[in-house]
């Protein structure tokens, strides 16, 4: 057991939840050989599971916190024997990465490092636009409201996938663990330290010392953690890049400058939170009343001054820019994910998140998270194949770039080879569960081909068919994946 590495992929459903622990062999510097395992957690989060939901087969989050909390080595810290979790990483903010964040389920752990994707930094200079496009999503979707309208199914799938702000920053707080100084954001050359300090205000600089010094810098101007005391383990964060606005905001929309000129001001969202409740009540108020049998509404109701098949078209207009710029903020928190690759005793694993590619390109500039990657200099550690990989966005046809250019590009890299064997997994509900059941609504879209296409690189293993994993209550509730050393390493 001790000389295999674990991969543990979680069926919760919509959702991410990976566990990850890493066998280490080292000399302790007085020629004594240490023996020890290193573990993180990738996300931890389901869309389908409403909190404190208990079901016949018990909860699937907890389910697999449970287990994650059993294969933890114990450490003694502060004079207490625990269970240590080297490192949690958030990939972004979405529901279904994140929901599992609840300190009862957390708390038996000890968390030594939380990372999060800078787009979550609030005094983050470059993410300035995105912040914009924010506040005036969040204005078009409370003017369509407020104007008695309900929100469209897939708007209101949206809103629902967000995650509250402050329930993160309460709940990461309350979590036990060393971490307390706070959560690292990490980007790809975040341990470039000059370019950090300056990026950072003052203050954040002096506060991630510690944890900065335990990053590297790598030749191909890549962040690697030291969290590893084995020799040839590491671990390597291949993106998101630091300047928001400027790979991930599609700034050549021709409804872009219009829209962001007219945002008054720097805006800071801490002072205008958003009020999920609200406009949740809102949205359900203005269904109820749709609903419910009235006389057509009094002329006073719209304004007199244009006729009522203009301001059909007025709704239309706001109901559809609030979908298609909430559509576009929720493609940066994709884009935007922690992309990390694992390297150990010569196997290689990457966990791509919800990185999307193929959105639409202006000015000749990509903005997809694959393609910004794939641009960067990081991108020369994709060169040779994968042993495991966690296909991001849940298979999603926007998740890989397997097409057109795409295809060029993941094949010349030899990320993924025809005849392979890489375990690929991808973490999805059954397909029965895709259709949301409120709406109607498909919350993702598959195409067969990519999914051929990946059958083709290696074994496709789905968590809603774990294999391994039996739960107590008798049911199998997680993929596993265990590697030896690959053939040809040499301690
Ligand atoms: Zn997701
Ligand atoms: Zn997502």
């Amino acid at each position: 057991m001790s000389d295999q590495l674990i991969v543990r992929v979680y069926n919760v459903g919509f959702g991410d939840c990976i566990f990850v622990k890493v066998p280490q062999e080292y000399e302790d510097g007085t020629g004594t050989t240490q023996t020890e395992a290193r573990c993180m957690l990738i996300d931890c989060g389901s869309s389908d599971l409403p909190e404190g939901h208990v079901g016949p087969k018990g909860h699937a989050l907890k389910d697999a916190l449970h287990d994650v909390v059993e294969a933890l080595p114990e450490r003694m810290i502060e004079g207490q024997n625990r269970r240590v979790l080297d490192l949690l990483v958030l990939t972004h903010k979405h529901k279904d990465h994140m929901s599992g964040l609840v300190p009862d389920s957390l708390d038996p752990m000890w968390i030594e490092r939380v990372w999060l994707s800078p787009l979550l930094y609030k005094k983050h200079k470059q993410a300035k636009g995105f912040r914009a496009l924010q506040a005036l999503n969040y204005r078009a979707t409370m003017s369509l409201l407020e104007r008695g309208f309900a929100l469209t199914p897939q708007l209101r799938e949206l809103w629902m996938m967000r995650m509250k702000n402050d329930d993160i920053e309460k709940n990461l707080k309350a979590l036990p663990g060393k971490h307390n100084s706070g959560p690292l954001y990490v980007w790809r050359d975040l341990a470039d330290q000059s370019k950090t300090e300056e990026r950072l205000d003052a203050e954040e600089w002096l506060r991630l010392q510690p944890q900065l010094q335990e990053l590297q810098f790598d030749e191909h101007t890549t962040t690697c953690a030291q969290m590893f005391r084995e020799p040839g383990t590491s671990l390597r964060v291949l993106a998101p890049e630091w300047d928001i606005d400027g790979h991930y905001l599609n700034k050549g929309d021709e409804h872009y400058p219009a829209l962001l000129a007219s945002y008054a001001g720097d805006l800071d969202v801490d002072t205008q939170p958003i009020d999920y409740d609200r406009l949740l009540q809102m949205d359900e108020r203005n269904r109820e009343e749709a609903a419910a049998p009235r006389p057509a509404p009094a002329e006073s109701e719209r304004p007199n001054n244009i006729s009522s098949a203009d301001f059909r078209t007025l709704q239309d207009r706001l109901a559809y820019s609030a979908l298609r710029f909430t559509a576009k903020e929720e493609g940066i928190k994709n884009n935007t994910s922690v992309v990390l690759l694992l390297e150990w005793r010569k196997r290689r694993l990457l966990f791509a998140g919800d990185l999307q590619w193929k959105e639409p390109s202006f000015l000749g500039k990509k903005i997809g998270g694959w393609d910004v990657m794939l641009d960067s200099e990081g991108a020369s550690h994709l060169e040779s194949p994968l042993d495991f990989f966690k296909v991001s966005h849940h298979g999603s046809e926007n998740g890989t770039p397997y097409l057109e250019e795409g295809k060029a590009e993941l094949e010349e890299l030899g990320l993924l080879k025809e005849g392979g064997d890489t375990t690929i997994v991808l973490s999805v509900p059954h397909p029965s569960e895709l259709i949301s059941p409120s709406t109607g609504h498909r919350k993702l879209k598959w195409r067969p081909e990519l999914i051929e296409w990946l059958e083709e690189r290696g074994q496709v293993l789905r968590t809603y068919e774990p294999n391994d994993r039996t739960h107590p209550a008798d049911h199998k509730f997680a993929i596993q994946v265990a590697f030896e050393a690959a053939p040809g390493w040499n301690p």
